[in-house]
This record gives structure tokens, sequence and C-alpha cells, in this order.
């Protein structure tokens, strides 16, 4: 078989491979590569393949930088079946959708400024329709359910921990008589992390696609992590303000909301309201409520005795309209806001954070990883001056960075991730992390005896394995 990177080489957005096995063409992940606005466009546009000879796709978990190219991949017209878990699905059902609306607000955008440059107008990288045509594709399958997406090739999804459905791809394929087990990682979670079970080590792999995100960071423990939320929110309050945390739709949301409702049923955080802005969280959380068969046995006990813990909590607001969304600007005691995007480049967290950045008793808590030229990075940097919808803000606000939040693998796991079928592996291939993280850990893995062949590649590179 022939493995091609195409995508999250090198860096930690746009996750896709390619395998060729016996003449079939399987894709493993088709997700959105994303970061400056010029550059994104034309790197997601084009495929270095055609669409239309991909016989399936298995896709690892609906986060959009695995699962968001899909409706372009249909758009250039690949019709086979993706394959995913149904907890996935049903979450790249909403994602895909919300995906499109951004691509056809964000269009408008740019085209208006094209006009200005005299230049013509750009089509959306895909729009609603591409979506719509993309959702009847999927096909739902269990963790550790054996299918064949394509003929002679056994795949498994096997939980990864990471966010509701999310999985590792599985496959086994028999060449020249003999039996080769390509495990790929997706995105690995963590071990206690809220909600979720913790993610499954691979077993008897032959080749190890992995993800290695926070290859140069030791995460704190996520109690510790929530400790220092829960300071922050205090400070903030005493100061009168807001704490704004920009949070991916799906996961972190449901996980703020979580350690927020018990905290609050403690008493370690007053009663102040939690607004989640942003429509497409407030979808995933329902469907948090849907899939409870992915929760771990803890959560099982919580909801046993309380409620639903992604969902139902007194002091919480959900938004649903721009009006109400926009109201919140109105309202100037302390209170928490969770919007997305998690890396603040779109969606309703540019308006708050817009509003609030200039007000020196308020908070931004950054909480998840930020790709380079995203506002989220430049927030993340301590960066004084910020431009949003275009204008220049002087930053006042105090800006957080809680890495003990993320839904990744730390440095430990990660090593622990990739010596776990030490005794079967041949190579491990490094994908979905930064020159500095992918170092950092090697120079961990260095230190252990029999380790096999290492690769890190650029994107394009072929593997024969
Ligand atoms: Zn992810």
């Amino acid at each position: 078989m022939k493995l091609h990177i195409l995508g999250a080489a090198r860096t930690v957005t746009g996750s896709m491979h390619l395998l060729e096995v016996d003449g079939h063409k399987l894709l493993l992940d088709c997700g959105l590569f994303q970061g400056k606005r010029e550059e994104t466009y034309a790197v997601n546009q084009h495929f270095s393949f055609d669409p239309a000879s991909i016989d399936a796709v298995v896709l690892s978990h609906s986060h959009i930088d695995h699962s968001g190219n899909l409706p372009n991949l249909v758009k250039q017209g690949f019709r086979g079946p993706i394959y995913a878990t149904d907890a996935s699905a049903d979450l790249a059902d909403i994602m895909l959708k919300d995906s499109a609306h951004i691509h056809e607000w964000d269009v408008q955008y740019v085209n208006k400024k094209r006009r200005k440059q005299g230049l013509p107008p750009m089509p959306p990288l895909y729009n609603m329709q591409d979506a719509l045509a993309t959702v009847p594709l999927f096909r739902s399958v269990w963790y550790g359910q054996r299918f064949e997406p394509v003929p002679g090739v056994g795949v498994r999804l096997m939980d990864a921990g990471h966010i509701l459905g999310s999985s590792a791809v599985v496959v086994d394929v028999v060449e020249d008589g003999a039996l080769k087990r390509l495990w790929f990682s997706g995105d690995i979670g963590r071990y206690d992390a809220p909600i979720l079970e913790d993610p499954v080590l691979p077993q008897g792999a032959d080749y190890l696609l992995m993800e290695c995100t926070y290859g140069d960071k030791a995460h704190e423990h996520i109690e510790d992590a929530f400790e220092e939320l829960r300071q922050v929110i205090l400070r903030t309050m005493r100061r009168g303000g807001k704490v704004i945390i920009p949070a991916f739709a799906v996961g972190r949301t449901q996980m703020l909301t979580y350690y927020l409702s018990q905290a609050i049923e403690r008493g370690e955080i007053p009663d102040i309201p939690v607004v989640i802005d942003s429509p497409l969280a407030t979808n995933a959380s329902e469907l948090y409520r849907k899939h409870s068969e992915c929760f771990d046995e803890e959560t099982w006990r919580f909801i046993a005795e309380h409620r639903n813990p992604a969902i139902d909590f007194e002091n919480i607001i959900y938004t649903r309209s721009v009006d109400e969304s926009k109201a919140l600007n109105d309202y100037h005691e302390p209170m928490i806001i969770i919007s997305a995007s998690g890396m603040a480049e779109s969606g309703r967290i540019q308006h708050h954070l817009a509003n609030n950045i200039e007000d020196g008793r308020n908070t931004i808590v950054i909480i998840s990883w930020q790709a380079p030229d995203t506002l989220g990075r430049r927030l993340a940097d301590q960066e004084r001056k910020v431009r949003i919808f275009g204008e220049e803000y002087y930053r006042k606000a105090e800006v957080v960075t809680i890495g003990g939040l993320s839904a990744h693998a730390g440095q430990d796991l990660l090593v622990e991730y990739a010596l776990a079928s030490k005794e079967t592996l041949k190579k491990i291939i490094f994908v979905h992390g930064e020159e500095k993280a992918y170092s950092a850990l090697r120079g961990r893995l260095d230190d252990h005896a029999g380790l096999p062949e290492i690769a890190y590649p650029q994107k394009g590179e072929v593997f024969a394995l």
C-alpha cells in the first residue's frame, strides 16, 4: 500500500491522507487548512488527486480541520461513502452546514474588497448545497465494528477520547499473504478528561500515523487547569469584568459547561450567567445529550445523580439569534461568554472581542492551540494592537492562556502512544504538529532503545508501506 501525506504535514490543520491499496483509493480525513485567508483558499480549493477517483472516505472525527473540506470534495466529483462513528456523522452534519454558511458569508466580505480593487468576484469554497449533498454520503459505524470501505481493506474505528465520537482509524490490509496494520491516530485525547472515555492505545500496529500537536508540552493536570480558570473567573468578577472564551463549538464548549456546572453547584464560583453564544455549540450540546453511548462511567454516575452535564444547567443561557447575541453588549454585569470559533477567526466571538478587548476589567481566556496568523494566536502572543473586522483595536483586556484544558494529548501520553505497539512497529510517521513539537517529542523518544524508523514528512510525501 501507498500512503500519501496530503495535509496537516508539519502543521496542525488540514488533516488529509490518501491510502492506495490494490488500485483502490481510500481517503483518511478531508480537513480544512486554516490560517491566512488568501493562502487558505488556494490550498483548500485544489486537491492533488481527482476527487471522483476516491472510492471512500474514513473520517477520524468531526472537527473542521479533519472534516471541513468534504463538501468541496463532493463539489468536485466525489460520490462514495464517508465512514464515521454515529456521533461523528451527526456532528459533521451540523458542522459542515455551519462551515458552508461561514464560507458563503466570508466570500461576500472578500468580494466587497475585490470589487474595490476592480477584481472579479470569487465563488465560495463551497456552499450550503454542497454541504447538503455531503450529509447523505455518511455511513455510521460503531466503535470496534469491522467494515470494508474498499475490497480487501478491513477498517475499525477505536475511541480516541478527543471529542464526542472521535476515533483512531485502524486499517488492516493483507498484501503478499501478510497482514499489515496502519494505525492512524486522528486527534488523541487525554486520560481523565471530562465526559469522554480514555483514548485506546495502538495494538499490533506495523505503521503508526500519529498526531504530535503538543509534542513539546507536558500538560498540567486537568483539575489544576480548571482551578486556574476558577481563579481567572474570580479575579475578573472582582474587577466587574466579563470573561470571554473563544472555544471550539464542539468539545471544548461542552467540557467547559460540564466544569462550570459542577463548580457553581459546589459553590466554588458565584452564580453568574454563563452564555453559550454559538448556534453551532448549542446544536452540538444537543448531540452530546443524544450520544451518551460515548460517555465514561464517571459521567454516567453524574447524570444518574444530577442531570446531563453537557447541556442542563441553571445559569446557562443559549443564545440563538443575532439580536440576542448583540444584546449581550448592553449587559454590563460580570458574566462568562463562551463563543466560537476557537481560533477567533470567524463567528460571533469576533463581535465579543471587538466589544470587550479595550476594557481592562475583562479577561480573554485562550484554551486551545492557535494556528499561526489567526486572531487567536495574536491574542495568545499578548499582542497589544489587533485587527478585528478590519479595524484596529488597542487591547487593554487581560489575556490568559490555559494550556491544560486542551483536548489533545500532552507529551507524556504521546510518548506512551508512540511506544504502545513497539514490538510490531516498523515506522512512525508524525503529522499534525509543528516542528518545535515534533523535535521535542523526538528527543523524548530517542531516550528509548529499539525504536522503529521515524518520519516527519512534508506535504505530498509518499510512503510505500
Ligand atoms: Zn480535533
